[in-house]
């Protein structure tokens, strides 16, 4: 009898998920993968859809692309989750399976921060990067804010990329003398964990003019007055207001009953959750590492090797490391590189290799590989 698994979203771990146990126990098993969505996309290719550096249709990669021993895709909104016996419900069918792998993301929570949906504009989600596509022409010079409204959040990276990405939009439009650009950050550097790529992208901003707020959050947006108020009470007026949204689980996952403070937890070596034969990978869970696809990949790696080896073939894996490299936009063509380690060693350490034109080609080639191996050619 082939065990049955069932995996809860392609995105990021997912996919990886899926490719490993294809590629080792095609034979073994029915693997069923869930999205109710068609495509998947890279989440830094967001910042192409709104600088309008590619088209929205351009960096979508259509799920009906995989083709894998052992696996099918079905394109279906999960209703219902019980871990105990291990059922799901779409709006199609229900799924009784032997192993059940939840890779479901984080969601945005626009309506924590009042007057954020009716005032500013996101880019975390695909839309909100559409529709600054569109708005960023009609959008002159003045005051810019990058200001994130909640943490955790996904690719601690990217508000400080927004930032420069922008500068170089207005550079280019001939209006950056005119504007001014801020971020707001609940940290007190950019990327914590990693000393020196903070220390570059602090200089980055010096050397552009970019105001950086530490140790604080939006805490709501007044549309009237276009001014953006801080969790300290202070207020701070801008012309366009680029946000990060709280973040949570999808609500399926909420009303699954799996969460503790927000998130799935997990057994940090191998994330399964307390529910036999129930794991949990990627933004979903609350492991410890930061919200990024380089996490996700590398819990599904370890996931699947443990799934691998409880159907007799392999050995356990070494425990999940949290460890991952994330590419960080400089701006002007140069991308730098953040290698950080949250579990080997006794506090998160991060190793930075100075921004290049010759790291953008390793980072076009990071999502290249991948989508090579999880959609084929
Ligand atoms: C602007 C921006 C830039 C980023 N840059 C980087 C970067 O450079 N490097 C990096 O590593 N990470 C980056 N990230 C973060 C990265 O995109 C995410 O952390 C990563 O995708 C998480 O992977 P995941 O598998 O946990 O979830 P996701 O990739 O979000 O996948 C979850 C899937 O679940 C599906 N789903 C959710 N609910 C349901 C439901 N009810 N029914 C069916 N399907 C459902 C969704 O459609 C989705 O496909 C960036 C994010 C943003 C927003």
């Amino acid at each position: 009898m082939k065990q049955r698994v069932l995996v809860l979203g392609a995105g990021f771990g997912g996919l990886e998920l899926t490719t490993i146990l294809s590629e080792e126990v095609g034979d073994r098993i029915d693997l069923t993968l869930i999205d109710k969505s068609d495509t998947f996309h890279f989440g830094f290719s967001k910042f192409d859809v709104m600088f309008g550096h590619k088209t929205a249709d351009a960096v979508k990669l259509s799920y009906q692309r995989i083709v894998k021993p052992g696996v099918k895709f079905c394109q279906e909104t999960i209703t219902n989750i019980d871990p105990v016996v291990k059922r799901v419900t779409t709006n199609n069918a229900t799924y009784d399976t032997d192993i059940l792998v939840i890779a479901l993301g984080a969601d945005y929570d626009i309506q924590a921060t009042p007057g954020l949906a009716e005032g500013g504009n996101e880019f975390y989600s695909f839309r909100g990067a559409e529709r600054l596509r569109e708005l960023l022409p009609t959008f002159s010079k003045g005051k810019v804010m990058v200001g994130v409204c909640g943490a955790p959040f996904k690719c601690p990276p990217a508000p400080s990329e927004a930032a420069l990405l922008m500068h170089d939009y207005l550079v280019k439009k001939g209006t950056r003398n005119e504007s001014e650009i801020s971020i707001v950050m609940p940290f007190g550097l950019p990327i914590p964990p990693s000393p020196d790529s903070s220390k570059a992208l602090l200089h980055a901003f010096e050397e552009r003019n970019i105001k950086f707020i530490a140790k604080h959050l939006i805490k709501s947006i007044d549309p009237s007055r276009k001014v953006a108020v801080l969790d300290d009470g202070t207020e701070m007026p801008f012309d366009l207001f680029l946000g990060v949204p709280k973040h949570r689980v999808p609500d399926v996952v909420e009303e699954s009953g799996m969460t503790v403070n927000g998130w799935i937890p997990v057994e940090k070596a191998n994330l399964k959750t307390k529910y036999p034969g129930v794991y949990a990978i990627g933004d979903v869970n609350g492991v410890g590492t930061p919200k990024a696809g380089v996490f996700a990949e590398g819990a599904a790696k370890v996931a699947a090797e443990t799934i691998i080896a409880e159907l007799g073939k392999g050995e356990q894996p070494s425990p999940y490391q949290g460890n991952g490299i994330c590419y960080v936009e400089f701006g002007d063509g140069r991308v730098g590189k953040v290698n950080v380690d949250f579990f080997s060693g006794p506090s998160p350490f991060g190793s930075y290799t100075e921004a290049s034109v010759a790291l953008a080609a390793d980072k076009q080639y990071f999502g290249s590989s991948r989508e090579a191996r999880w959609f084929g050619k």
